[in-house]
């Protein structure tokens, strides 16, 4: 199994529009960050988890030829904002599957009415096929089981997902332990870290590494980073040594 990282940036991405923030003036290329999202490739699957307005850069940059589905964890623009842009795939393969919570559909049909539309659709809308989530009930793609994580982002319900040894979780700002028990032997885990510090809804750097620290993961890397985390190099400088901060274009082999 593969995983490509092809955006680790929070909401707004880095660098921010109009920003004079040293990150954002970075030249480093890791201190460059698309919104949040991965691309999960094995013999029999390829899987996009989250489809920001980043999506069509994205998909050029990793040299994606097929999507079978994507999973999205919450609703949020950073998230779903880039839905339009499936519609490539959708003329070389139908239809795309969608999964997500039933909550999070209902809204991708609010703003993406066209997309939903049955009657008098334009030609070229964008098609996909809504299949709902639901906690505690896996699902089977491509041969895999997808455990679905249930987490909280203040308020908001978000999905992270599990698959084999490898789990994906963002926008996390609390969970719950019959949940954190999904991620038993979980050999690489993806968590979110904003900055160092304290937000209302994402975990901070203190809260991941502590997250980390329970889950026991042999590696962790994180992800939904602010450019006021800090610069790449020095952060990564001051983690423990099986904690590496992702970065965009990043590809890892499990
Ligand atoms: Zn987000």
């Amino acid at each position: 199994m593969k995983v490509y990282f092809l955006g680790t940036g929070t909401s707004q991405g880095i660098p921010v529009i109009g920003s004079a923030h040293p990150v954002c003036q970075s030249v480093d290329f890791k201190d460059k960050r698309l919104r949040v999202s991965i691309w999960i490739t094995w013999e029999t699957g390829s899987y996009v988890i989250d489809c920001g307005p980043d999506f069509r850069q994205q998909m050029l940059a990793a040299q994606c030829q097929s999507v079978d589905g994507i999973l999205f964890t919450h609703e949020h623009a950073d998230h779903t904002a880039g839905l339009d842009d499936i519609r490539p795939f959708n003329f070389k393969q139908g239809e795309m599957p969608i999964y997500a919570h039933q909550r999070v559909l209902d809204n991708l049909k609010t703003r993406f009415g066209y997309v939903f539309e049955t009657q008098n659709r334009y030609p070229g809308a964008p098609s996909v096929l809504a299949i709902p989530v639901c906690n505690n009930q896996p699902l089977v793609l491509g041969g895999k089981t997808i455990v679905p994580i249930n987490v909280m982002h203040g308020d908001l319900q978000v999905f992270g997902y599990r698959l084999d040894a490898f789990a994906y979780l963002t926008d996390v700002k609390t969970i719950e332990k019959s949940e954190i028990d999904k991620l038993q032997g979980v050999q690489v885990l993806v968590i979110n870290a904003l900055r160092e510090a304290p937000h209302t809804t994402h975990f901070n750097l203190q809260e991941a590494l502590d997250f980390i620290a329970l889950v026991q993961p042999q590696k962790a890397y994180l992800t939904h980073i602010s450019h006021l985390l800090g610069f790449h190099e020095e952060i990564q400088k001051k983690l423990p040594e099986n904690v590496f901060l992702a970065y965009d274009n990043l590809e890892i082999t499990l």
